[in-house]
């Protein structure tokens, strides 16, 4: 059995292994995969009002996030020295995320940014305004749904890091490092989107997509440049829904209506 060094609330982390190995198979294989020798880690439960998930090596140094993961370290081991990786996890740490791209024309990428075809085509929604003297501005509306990432598969997540360190050896996670967007894409395909679709959550195409993610897409993916991609400028030209919001407000057919308000561009 490989060593692992609990701290702040081994029940905690029982728990939270339990909920995910009996939810999904996923977990339940992360958790087998773990526990084969040689495979030595820290788990350290983050107290009350801690909330985030990580995880740190000795190689984390500079980040803003390892500085504040290795702080909560510190406390706790007292020592600043990490002689494995460790996984920072908060029992009682969920998020909110946004999922699925639903339009077939608009493609969230793994780097962020947003593929879309040019806007107002037949069949797709558009965000309208109407202007006096002028026919309508419209806006494509990029529709997606939301999820609750539950606390046992944020623990999970960052056991799925704990698996790919040692998948690489310690040498090669160093190296691995210099492209985090790669460690988190290749840990969302490998282990937390087929967690998600064991029990029938939403994924997030991007980790950065929680709701502070959510924002920063709506602000960031809005004006076309070129036929077929679109990239940052205005806010005003490019609206990200929630499907659930969407089905409530949109008027289907009813596109060029003398009102505000987003509608269903009649197909042909
Ligand atoms: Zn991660």
């Amino acid at each position: 059995m490989p060593v692992v060094d609990y701290r702040g609330g081994v029940l905690d982390f029982r728990l939270g292994i339990d909920q995910g190995t009996s939810a999904s198979k996923t977990a339940a294989m992360i958790w087998d995969w773990l526990k084969q020798p040689g495979r030595d880690y820290d788990a350290l439960v983050l107290p009350n009002g801690i909330n985030f998930g990580q995880m740190l090596t000795e190689h984390d140094q500079t980040s803003a996030d390892s500085i504040k993961g290795r702080e909560q370290y510190n406390l706790a081991f007292n020592t600043t020295v990490m002689k494995r990786p460790c996984a920072l996890w908060n029992a009682q740490y969920e998020f909110e995320y946004f999922g699925d791209v639903l339009d077939e024309d608009i493609s969230m990428n793994l780097s962020g940014d947003i593929t879309v075809k040019p806007p107002n085509v037949a069949g797709g929604y558009v965000y309208q305004v109407p202007r006096k003297g002028f026919g309508p501005l419209k806006t494509r509306v990029i529709r997606v749904t939301a999820g609750k990432m539950p606390a046992w598969l944020v623990l999970f997540h960052e056991l799925g890091h704990v698996k790919q360190y040692f998948e690489a050896g310690d040498a090669q996670w160093k190296i691995r490092l210099g492209d985090t967007n790669k460690i988190e894409a290749d840990n969302l395909d490998d282990h937390e989107w087929p967690m998600c679709r064991d029990i029938g959550i939403p994924v997030r195409k991007h980790y950065k997509h929680n709701i502070f993610g959510f924002e920063s897409i709506r602000k960031t993916y809005s004006a076309p440049t070129k036929a077929g991609a679109w990239k940052a400028a205005s806010s005003k030209t490019l609206r990200v829904q929630l499907e659930a919001d969407l089905k409530a407000e949109a008027d289907r057919n009813a596109v060029d209506k003398p009102a505000t308000g987003i509608y269903h561009a009649p197909g042909i």
